[in-house]
């Protein structure tokens, strides 16, 4: 374990005490020299039950959302106080998660513009507003009633800071269930956050796994739930919900295409690969799963991308010049592993770089496979690897870039601007990113929408913040 960093001990945070959690006999480790971090940590049937009616008796009591624009304040507050840690909650989510120092440091700096940024929101959009002018009616935007928050374990905290904020600011009282496998950075957090003033029951850490967070989704007195994870899961919570009807936000996974028109640069095609399979050591919602080339090119282009793979420093997440680290976990290799076996046994062919890789740790170099048909390449790897398609012409293009079930985000480099938007807005994915491949969206108000099985409700700055709160019309009737 780094000594430069104070490890925290994990706790939930309930009713705005810390508590300890069950133990799991699971050791989590860092990906990059598998060495013990802790022990996975999980909740008892009554620290969730105290969770919920701490929840629910702040959401009754009012105490948090009667605050009003009082709440800006508070989220303020918070992104002050977390920007005075920022250095060590990049160097815990890079131990913990094997992302490195360069892309954690980045993501982490996000997170006090995050709660800044839902501040804005409820000052920008007033709990109660008015219409009409002889009659004044009153559209009151209430917190619909206590919140869960569900973040995966590939960026845990911006994800999971995203989600907090936003519900905090929609005045709904918030419960936190990061990943069982990526829990410290959320734990740090609300460390920070216990000392910024929120009233008992309005923010709320819970650890555990998908058993901990299936029943508190299934609670009645969970009234949302925003979710960010994979499909199944997805699936599996937005059932719970709908038995309910109670709102959900799905974000899931994507099999991102990724279009090189004719007219495109090779090496700014190379760069935008490498982005798409390195950033978060290729874990990533809107990483890159599918590549269309003109036939022609299909050969240059795999041999230019291994060439490239070759000159990459992968290595420890901790070392500054690493360009990528290592996978999440071993059960996440394992993963990955197989199911590039299942592909090669659809008729696969794998193209991967000769390097060698660190002894110790989880690591897995980019590589590329080929020979699939559409039909069989439907499944996120959710790892560095992506499937080759060739193209004879790009007439049809389009048809083929969404012949899939999946519509988060799609990449297209080329040279004639008309043509990369014309086929831009043919396609059926949340963004569209012309000649490059960034982590982050286009625009901080941008929606981040999702169209097939790559989920349900946007995000946004904007869109989360409404997601927690429902409307209520009151008014006198004229007579
Ligand atoms: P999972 O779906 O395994 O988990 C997501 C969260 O939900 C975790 O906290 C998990 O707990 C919990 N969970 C799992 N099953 C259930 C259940 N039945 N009921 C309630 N909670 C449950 O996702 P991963 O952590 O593996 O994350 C990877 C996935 O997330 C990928 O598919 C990726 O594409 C997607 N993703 C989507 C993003 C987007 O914006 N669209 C952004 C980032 C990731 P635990 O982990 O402890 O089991």
């Amino acid at each position: 374990m780094n000594t430069a960093v104070t490890w925290p001990v994990l706790r939930n945070y309930i009713g705005n005490e810390f508590v300890e959690p069950l133990w799991r006999e699971q050791s989590l480790v860092n990906p990059s020299d598998g060495a013990v971090l802790g022990q996975q940590a999980g909740s008892s049937n009554q620290a969730l039950q105290a969770a919920l009616r701490c929840a629910e008796a702040c959401h009754k009591s009012g105490d948090w959302f009667s605050l009003g624009k009082g709440r800006a304040d508070v989220l303020m507050k918070i992104a002050d106080q977390v920007s005075l840690h920022l250095d060590e909650l990049a160097l815990l989510e890079t131990l913990n998660s094997g992302v490195i120092l360069r892309q954690t440091k980045s993501l982490i700096g996000l997170l006090p513009l995050i709660f800044k940024a839902a501040a804005a929101q409820l000052l920008q959009h007033p709990d109660c507003e008015k219409l009409g002018t002889a009659q004044a009616i009153q559209v009151w935007h209430k917190p619909w009633g206590p919140a869960l928050c569900l973040a995966p374990w590939n960026s845990p905290a911006p994800i999971g800071a995203h989600k907090l904020a936003s519900a905090l600011a929609a005045g709904a009282p918030a419960i936190l269930k990061p990943s069982e496998f990526t829990p410290f950075t959320s734990q740090r957090l609300f460390e920070i956050i216990s000392s910024c003033g929120l009233p008992r029951g309005a923010a709320q850490l819970i650890h555990g796994s998908g058993l901990e967070g299936a029943t508190l989704a299934a609670d009645r007195r969970i009234k949302v739930v925003s979710f960010t994870g994979g499909l199944k899961s997805g699936q599996a919570v937005g059932q719970i919900c709908m038995q309910q009807l109670k709102p959900v936000q799905l974000e899931l996974g994507g099999h991102n295409p990724f279009v090189m028109l004719p007219d495109a640069d090779l090496n700014r095609v190379v760069d935008g690969l490498v982005a798409g399979l390195t950033t978060l050591n290729g874990q990533w919602c809107r990483a890159i799963g599918r590549i269309f080339v003109p036939a022609a090119m299909k050969a240059t282009v795999i041999d230019a991308f291994l060439q490239r793979v070759e000159s990459l420093r992968i290595a420890a997440a901790t070392d500054p010049a690493a360009d990528m680290g290592p996978l999440v976990s071993r059960q996440h290799l394992d993963h990955v592993h197989a199911t590039i076996g299942r592909l090669v046994s659809l008729g696969a062919k794998r193209h991967r770089s000769e390097r060698v890789l660190p002894n110790a740790g989880t690591f897995f170099a980019p590589e590329l496979l080929s020979g699939l048909s559409l039909e069989a390449d439907d499944t996120e790897i959710f790892g560095p690897v992506a499937v080759v398609h060739g193209y004879d012409d790009v007439q049809g293009l389009s048809d083929r870039v969404n012949d899939t079930k999946f519509g988060l985000a799609a990449y297209i480099y080329g040279s004639d601007e008309s043509l990369m938007y014309k086929l831009a807005q043919s396609l059926d994915v949340g963004s569209t990113k012309l000649n490059g491949v960034t982590m982050t969206s286009l625009s901080p108000n941008a929606p981040r929408a999702a169209w097939g099985v790559s989920g349900l409700g946007e995000e946004g700055a904007f869109e989360t913040f409404r997601f927690f709160q429902g409307s209520s019309v009151i008014g006198k009737v004229s007579q």
